[in-house]
C-alpha cells in the first residue's frame, strides 16, 4: 500500500519536475544546463542551419560531439561570449517536419568537468526541386563509369577540406562568382540518357569561355588543380568555420593551393573542363562535405 501511495504521489508534474532536475544536478548545483538553438526557425532542404551552444552560467564549454543528418562529425567553433556556433547543411533529399538535433557537449564548472546533453527539434519546411532531363553523347555519358577515378578525385578533393580554419575569414555578404545567366539550379534532380544521376550539387551559371570568376568571399586556397574526371580546372577556398566555396571546369586557374583571396578578388576564368557539355561556371557551397544552396547563401549571408 505504501507503495502505491508513493505511485500516486509521484503522479504530479511537480514530482517529474524535482525528478528531471535531480538527474541534471548530478554533477552540478543549480537546476541549468547548457541549451541549442538552431536558426533560421523553419529551414528547408539546401540551407545552411547555424546552431549555438549556450553554456549555463558559471559553465566553460570544453567540447563537443555531435552528428546530424548526412555530417558525422558537426564542427563548433568558439565565440568571444563563451558560446559555440557550427554551420550544418540540411540536405536536399530530406522532407519537411520535424527533426530532433542532439548534441553532447563537455563542460567545466568549478575546476570539474561534466557531460550534459543539449537537444532541440527543428521544424522544417519541404522544398520542391525540379527534374531535369540532359541527353548528352553516350560516349561523354560513358565517363561517369568511371567510378574508381570519380571515388579518387573525390577523395583528393575531400583531403583539402579537412581542417578548416577555426574562424570565420568572410566578411559581408557573398558573391556570385561570375556574371551570367542560372541554367541549373542547385537541388534539381538529374537524369542523363534517361538514367539517374542524382541531385545536381551546385549551380550552374552559363557564360562564355573566359569570363571572369570571382572569390565569393575572403578566403584560402585550398586546391587548385585540374582534374580530368569531373571537374576539370578546379578551386577550392576555405572561408573558415568548415564553410567552402568550390568552382569547377574553368579554362583558367589565376590562384594557388595557400593564397588567401579577396571577396570579388579574381581567381579564374569560365571554361569547359571535365565533364560539361559546354562553357559554364558550376558553383558549390559546402558546409563541410555537404552541399548547400549558394544563392540561398548569397542571398542570406551566414553569421558568425
Ligand atoms: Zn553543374
Amino acid at each position: 500500500m505504501k507503495r502505491r501511495s508513493l505511485f500516486n504521489l509521484s503522479n504530479t508534474p511537480v514530482f517529474y519536475f524535482l525528478g528531471a532536475c535531480l538527474l541534471v544536478t548530478q554533477y552540478k548545483s543549480f537546476c541549468q544546463a547548457a541549451t541549442l538553438r538552431v536558426a533560421p526557425a523553419s529551414p528547408q532542404p539546401g540551407d545552411v542551419l547555424t546552431l549555438t551552444i549556450y553554456p549555463a552560467a558559471g559553465e566553460k564549454i570544453k567540447a563537443i560531439g555531435m552528428a546530424a543528418f548526412d555530417t558525422p562529425n558537426v564542427k563548433f567553433y568558439s565565440r568571444r561570449d563563451g558560446t559555440v556556433r557550427a554551420y550544418l547543411g540540411f540536405p536536399f533529399d530530406r522532407t519537411g517536419g520535424n527533426y530532433p538535433l542532439r548534441a553532447r557537449v563537455q563542460v567545466a564548472r568549478n575546476g570539474q568537468d561534466a557531460e550534459q546533453v543539449v537537444s532541440t527539434t527543428m521544424h522544417a519546411r519541404s522544398r520542391d526541386f525540379p527534374t531535369q532531363y540532359v541527353s548528352m553523347q553516350s560516349s561523354t555519358a560513358s565517363k561517369m563509369s568511371q567510378k574508381d577515378a570519380l571515388h579518387q578525385e573525390k577523395l583528393l578533393v575531400q583531403s583539402t577540406m579537412k581542417n578548416s580554419y577555426p574562424a570565420p575569414l568572410w566578411r559581408g555578404s557573398w558573391l556570385v562568382p561570375t556574371p551570367g545567366r542560372s541554367t541549373s539550379s542547385y537541388g534539381r534532380k538529374r537524369y542523363v540518357n534517361g538514367k539517374w544521376w542524382g541531385q545536381h550539387n551546385g549551380a550552374d551559371i552559363k557564360a562564355s569561355t573566359g569570363t571572369p570568376v570571382m572569390a565569393t568571399n575572403n578566403g584560402r586556397v585550398v586546391l587548385s588543380q585540374y582534374l580530368p574526371t569531373l571537374r576539370g580546372n578546379c578551386i577550392v577556398v576555405d572561408h573558415g568555420c568548415n564553410v567552402f566555396s568550390i568552382y569547377m571546369h574553368l579554362s583558367q586557374r589565376l590562384v594557388q593551393v595557400g593564397q588567401s583571396v579577396a571577396r570579388g578578388q579574381l581567381i579564374g576564368r569560365v571554361g569547359a573542363t571535365g565533364f560539361v557539355t559546354g562553357p559554364h561556371l558550376h558553383w558549390e557551397m559546402r558546409i563541410g562535405w555537404e552541399p548547400v544552396d549558394p544563392f540561398k547563401v548569397a542571398h542570406s549571408g551566414l553569421e558568425f
